[in-house]
């Protein structure tokens, strides 16, 4: 077995998982992005802000295929709830970096509703950046529920719960190399 950390099925914590995306397309859609936005940013000293803890496989592997002069500061979103009628707060957490005037690229694992997103580019804006764009390893389009220009998007998935390269089932799974499909008998 030339992929001997290629599984078929994987148990995360108590749920069965199939193959869903294997490391090699993974690898190669990293690559794209990772050319893609070098070519958009040659000059700019961009600054990636990756959201931890789903985006931390992600932004190594396309980080690495940065080629341009650039900067990282990762981030931590904190949900909490509001008193009252604001219902879910988010707040960023470990935003060292003055972002005035700076090319920012913030870095995801997976856009769902975008409900997320879109906290995350409000709290940056505030900072008076000189631009704002988005790369995310996955987007669920069906479940897109907010106005968000995605400029460098890995893949599109169907609205179907995955796990793996950094994506977690209740905390486990974020280890594998590949992305992991729900099995079908399990979602309910
Ligand atoms: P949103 O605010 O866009 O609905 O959700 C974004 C967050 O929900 C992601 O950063 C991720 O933590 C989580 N999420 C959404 N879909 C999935 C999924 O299929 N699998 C996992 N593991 N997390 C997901
Ligand atoms: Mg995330
Ligand atoms: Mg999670």
């Amino acid at each position: 077995n030339p992929y001997p950390n290629l599984y078929m099925m994987v148990t995360v914590k108590d749920k069965s998982f199939k193959l869903f995306i294997d490391e090699q397309e993974i690898a190669s859609r990293v690559a794209e992005l990772g050319a893609r936005i070098s070519q958009d940013y040659e000059g700019k000293r961009p600054l990636f802000i990756p959201v931890l803890n789903g985006s931390f496989m992600f932004a190594a592997d396309l980080l690495k295929n940065i080629s341009v002069d650039c900067e990282v500061t990762f981030v931590k979103v904190a949900s909490y709830e509001a008193m009252e009628t604001k219902g879910q707060v988010e707040e960023i957490l470990g935003l060292e970096k003055d972002l005035k005037d700076r090319h920012i690229v913030v870095v995801e694992d997976i856009v769902d509703t975008g409900i997320t997103m879109t906290e995350i580019l409000r709290n940056i804006r505030v900072f008076h950046p000189a631009s704002v764009e988005i790369a995310t390893m996955f987007l669920k389009p069906d479940a897109l529920r907010r106005e968000l220009s995605l400029k460098y998007v890995g893949k599109e998935i169907a609205n179907k719960f995955v796990v793996g390269y950094g994506l977690d089932y209740d905390g486990y799974g974020r280890n594998l190399r590949s992305v992991y499909q729900l099995h079908e008998s399990e979602n309910s």
